[in-house]
């Protein structure tokens, strides 16, 4: 690799290499600790939904190019916000991927709508545009595609066939944050787009937190009205909506203020990071591993997941040789226990598959470049006869 990373020194090469980097935020303690002195003997005592949050809001509107954020709980918290923004509730149907995490059934669920899985395309693992135009019926209020590990949703052809259709778009956008398709940022393509702060997505936090994005000023307030049980910010005591406690804090919004500075220079050793693992991979095609598309337009690198027919056996000896790896949503959501009654005896063949062969590799920013190359070293070795 070209990019030279530093900082950490050359003596950990060969010691073991995580996958969930415990050091993630190891230059910002001095800061986490000066600000938890600030907001204690601030003489305002607002600890939720203060000067820090409205910072956090006016960032994120600049950078994304929407029109409104309102910061919430966590990305779970936002969904929810978005799905009862939009209405949504008994007898609607919501189409959601079937092969992603829990909150994008849940937050279905929980308000006594539907969803209706659709599986998803076999390489990029994103939901699939064909079959959601399949499942697209009547009943149908939203649609809910998610960005997963490094690729963005088709959102262009989701978006025309919503159009066509009459339906909302929520856009889960909780790992594509700073990610960018044809010029628009992620988050911003849906009704409402939602971003995740969650410790290991792309700014990631010291703690939960989330935002909700859009363009449309009604919406945006009527998810304020709601993260706030139903109040106005001004005006305490009068419940315009049935709300819920989904704010968020002080803390949170001051750390992620002052975190946002580096998050593209992170975004781009993370691309050059997987510009590297998939030149060392292009080798392996044809010995059953599969690498993601190339390219940077609506690729967000939060998570670098191959293919690979012999998944376990790799994992194993990765394992063996020091090197952390993750496998996401090894059962998808239609075959959970939780959500197995709204899989509508329909199968979902590549959601299974994509279950049973994704490995995600290492590919936090301050990896230096003699462990990416030593990580790749070991996956080629390991496949290659
Ligand atoms: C992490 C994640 C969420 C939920 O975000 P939290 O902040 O952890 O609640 C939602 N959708 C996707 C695709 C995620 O990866």
């Amino acid at each position: 690799m070209r990019n030279d990373g530093t900082r950490r020194s050359a003596a950990k090469v060969t010691s073991t290499i995580p996958f969930f980097p415990p050091d993630l935020f190891e230059e910002d303690r001095q800061f986490v600790l000066d600000l938890v002195h600030d907001i204690a003997l601030d003489p305002a005592q607002k600890f939720i939904l203060g000067r820090r949050v409205e910072e956090l809001e006016r960032r994120i509107c600049e950078e994304s190019g929407t029109e409104h954020a309102v910061a919430c709980a966590s990305g779970t918290g936002a969904l929810e916000l978005a799905v009862r923004a939009l209405g949504i509730g008994l007898g609607d149907e919501v189409i959601v991927p079937a092969f992603c995490c829990q909150p994008v059934a849940s937050s279905v669920v929980n308000v006594g709508a539907t969803p209706i899985f659709a599986d998803i395309d076999p390489l990029t693992m994103v939901i699939d545009p064909s079959e959601v135009e399949r499942l697209i019926s009547p009943a149908t209020k939203a649609i809910m595609p998610a960005h997963v590990f490094s690729v963005m949703a088709d959102m262009p052809r989701i978006m025309g066939l919503a159009e066509q259709a009459g339906v909302r778009i929520i856009e889960d956008a909780a790992v594509a944050q700073g990610a960018v398709m044809q010029g628009r940022a992620a988050g911003t393509w849906g009704d409402i787009g939602v971003f995740s702060f969650f410790q290991v997505k792309a700014l990631g936090s010291i703690g939960e937190g989330g935002m909700v994005l859009s363009d449309n000023g009604q919406l945006a307030n009527v998810c304020r009205l709601l993260r706030n049980h139903g109040q106005a910010a001004d005006v305490r005591g009068i419940h315009h909506l049935v709300g819920e406690n989904n704010r968020m804090d002080e803390l949170l919004a001051g750390f992620l203020v002052h975190r946002y500075d580096g998050l593209q220079a992170r975004l781009r050793r993370r691309a050059d990071i997987a510009a590297y693992y998939n030149e060392r991979f292009s080798v392996l095609a044809d010995l059953g591993l599969r690498s993601p598309p190339h390219g940077q337009d609506g690729r967000c690198y939060y998570v670098y997941s191959v293919l690979c027919a012999r998944r376990d056996a790799l994992r194993a000896h990765l394992e063996s040789v020091g090197i952390g790896t993750h496998v996401y949503y090894p059962l998808p959501l239609p075959r959970q226990p939780a959500f197995s009654r709204f899989a509508n005896g329909e199968r979902f063949p590549r959601a299974e598959a994509a279950g049973e062969h994704n490995l995600a590799l290492p590919i936090f920013p301050h990896l230096i470049d003699a462990e990416v190359e030593r990580i790749a070293d070991e996956v080629v070795g390991f496949l290659m006869p």
